[in-house]
């Protein structure tokens, strides 16, 4: 069953860094009960009361036993399997409802203890049902391929269900016999010893140093306080003195850190090699049949492609006025603006850039957008950032905390692509194939950020204001590309070690980083010795190996159908948007790759990768100019 906890609990999130609002288009209260109604969620169309989540806890829980019964039933013949499946998506669908209903009035009121405890019964309800539902996928692979094929043939009414189960065949190939697995089963505890360690090394005892600004004040230099002042502080010397103090807090541990990340490592060799797989790599894209050259081809790719990145660095530097440029003064803006978006206006905005995408979806856009599913503001107790959840059969909803910078005109761009993601495919899928995998979703996000851009810069010839608006895109494009690329380098180097028995040693971890800045910014930056360190810090090396490549992976397809979808003849352009909103309406019902082939992108050839660099390298001549008419 490709359904669980985790993917009903799926959210699409941006931590968005909150500047200082500016302006005072946003209400003047953080009382919740003080902002307006069209601004908060309403919660009606999933429950109209507490009584009716109440009732449908229960009707879930007797539906989950119902299909516990089912245990014995799938050999009996196709309408056997085609009940079950049937009862699993009812399931689903009200699993979404009970979910959602305490997570999402969780989120506007985390000091809530009442709806924090409902929302905890749903999840130890969750977990129930998986322990009692483990038997479905033996069972069912217990009866032959071809018998299962026959019967998906012959019984129209199990069609929509065919991708997912033969899906499940598919990765059968890397499932051991029983002892195997149980043998397996008992490593699972272990095995996430070096994420927990790592997690309570970074977090619990790490201890971050105090320094002294050069305007007197104090402050510790936690991750967020670093990046801060990274964004904030004029001073290049604070900088330097905010990076020394904050990489040098995991320098002095970095013998644990490689420890813990040659864990880390050797978890996943021994994973792959107790199931068969050639690689680490292999293994780590089998669930959704990634081939391992996307990722290969990404990675080559973007090392001869750094002439864009380097030439953004050498611009920045001029534009800074500083004597060396260091990796610390990539996140500190040339030019200020006091400038405020008010949400209405924008909201406007973003429905007038999407227009490309037809009137048909601008349409389903300003509909959806009507109905009480964005919560703008931020108020007392809700949760920081940005993201888009999902309810199947009810529709998705988004969560802002608008400050009126530029930055939240983008960020709910990028939240309202992956909802109306969810409105196309919620339409157009049956539940079973209706959710889409990381691999699509950044696409959908990252294209609406991209009309944006686009109309922002054709509204305005004012210089700054269009160098601020490239800017923007061109952080994107370092952050989501070339430094994820850079840390997925960073991870197949890592595990090529471990897959040669070669040692793993904080010298060796930070051999490769230095190796990878050089080879990436060349002599556009300084690079300063304690960079070397950087992989000790980043979480998703330890929690979630050959991740990060999807970033750039999404950002790649989105730069290619932008292009396709805005250069070329009409009739084109439009087939490309055909195809396009096609990939939106799939949502999961087959493999991404092939998903996105047939929108017309295929990873695993470069001039894909290609599109970003030289949509990259267009923005950046686009900044050059406009800067050469702001002084
Ligand atoms: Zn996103």
């Amino acid at each position: 069953m490709r359904i669980s906890i985790a993917s009903a609990a799926i959210l699409f999130a941006l931590g968005v860094t909150l500047a200082v609002p500016v302006g005072a288009a946003k209400p003047n209260t953080r009382n919740r009960a003080e902002i307006p109604a069209q601004y908060r969620w309403d919660f009606s169309p999933i429950y109209p009361d507490w009584q009716a989540w109440e009732g449908g806890m229960k009707t879930l829980e007797a539906n989950m036993d119902a299909f516990a019964a089912m245990k014995g039933s799938l050999a009996k013949g196709p309408n056997e399997v085609l009940k079950a499946y049937r009862a699993f998506d009812a399931i689903g669908v009200q699993q979404y409802r009970v979910f959602r209903y305490p997570q999402l009035q969780r989120d506007t009121d985390t000091r809530n203890q009442d709806v924090a405890g409902k929302f905890q019964r749903v999840t130890a309800l969750f977990a129930k049902f998986g322990t009692a539902t483990s038997w479905f996928t033996p069972e069912l692979l217990q009866i032959p391929q071809a018998t299962m094929e026959r019967w998906i043939r012959d019984t129209p009414a199990l069609a929509p269900y065919g991708f997912t189960i033969l899906d499940s065949y598919r990765q059968q190939k890397h499932v051991l016999d029983e002892m195997g697995e149980r043998l397996l089963s008992f490593s699972a505890q272990f095995a996430q010893t070096p994420s927990s360690a790592y997690r309570e090394l970074s977090t619990s005892d790490i201890r971050f140093p105090q320094i002294k600004l050069a305007d007197g004040s104090e402050i510790t230099v936690s991750p967020a306080n670093y990046q801060q002042v990274l964004r904030t502080r004029y001073e290049q010397a604070d900088r330097a003195r905010a990076f020394t103090a904050h990489l040098g807090t995991y320098a002095a541990t970095a013998n644990t850190y490689a420890a813990l990340y040659n864990g880390v490592l050797q978890r996943g060799w021994f994973m792959a090699q107790a199931r068969n797989f050639p690689a680490t790599l292999e293994a780590a894209l089998d669930g959704n049949a990634v081939p391992p050259e996307v990722v290969t081809t990404l990675v080559e790719t973007v090392r001869s492609g750094t002439a864009p990145l380097r030439r953004y660095a050498k611009l920045r530097q001029k534009l800074l006025g500083v004597a060396e440029y260091h990796l610390y003064d990539t996140s500190i803006p040339p030019f200020r603006t006091d400038r405020a978006y008010d949400f209405d206006a924008s909201k406007d905005l973003v429905l007038a850039a999407v227009a490309p995408l037809g009137a048909d979806y601008v349409e389903k856009y300003r509909r959806w957008m009507s109905g009480g599913k964005l919560d703008v503001y931020e108020n007392e107790g809700k949760r920081s950032g940005a993201y888009s959840a999902n309810v199947y059969g009810v529709a998705p909803y988004v969560l802002m905390n608008w400050n009126d910078t530029l930055d939240a005109v983008f960020t709910f761009a990028h939240e309202t692509g992956h909802a109306m993601h969810s409105v196309l495919s919620n339409e157009a899928q049956p539940f079973v194939t209706s959710q889409y995998t990381i691999f699509v979703a950044e696409v959908a996000s990252t294209i609406n950020e991209r009309f944006l851009l686009n109309h922002l810069l054709e509204r305005t010839s004012d210089a700054k204001e269009r160098f601020l608006l490239l800017q923007h895109a061109v952080e994107a494009i370092v952050g989501t590309f070339y430094t994820q690329v850079l840390f997925a380098d960073f991870e197949l180097q890592a595990h090529r070690l471990a897959e040669r028995g070669q040692p793993v040693t904080a010298e060796v971890l930070n051999g490769i980083y230095l190796k990878l800045l050089k080879d990436y910014y060349g002599d556009s930056i300084a690079i300063d010795d304690l960079y070397k360190f950087t992989w000790a810090r980043i979480p998703h090396f330890y929690n979630s190996p050959y991740y990060v490549y999807q970033y750039a992976t999404c950002f790649a397809s989105s730069a290619k159908l932008f292009r396709d979808m805005t250069a070329g003849a009409p009739a084109e352009r439009a087939a490309a948007t055909e195809r396009y909103l096609a990939l939106l309406r799939s949502g999961g019902d087959d493999h991404p790759m092939r998903q996105l082939q047939k929108a017309g992108v295929d990873l695993t050839q470069r001039a894909t990768v290609q599109a970003v660099i030289e949509q990259m390298d267009e923005l950046v001549s686009l900044m050059e100019r406009e800067a050469a008419k702001i002084r």
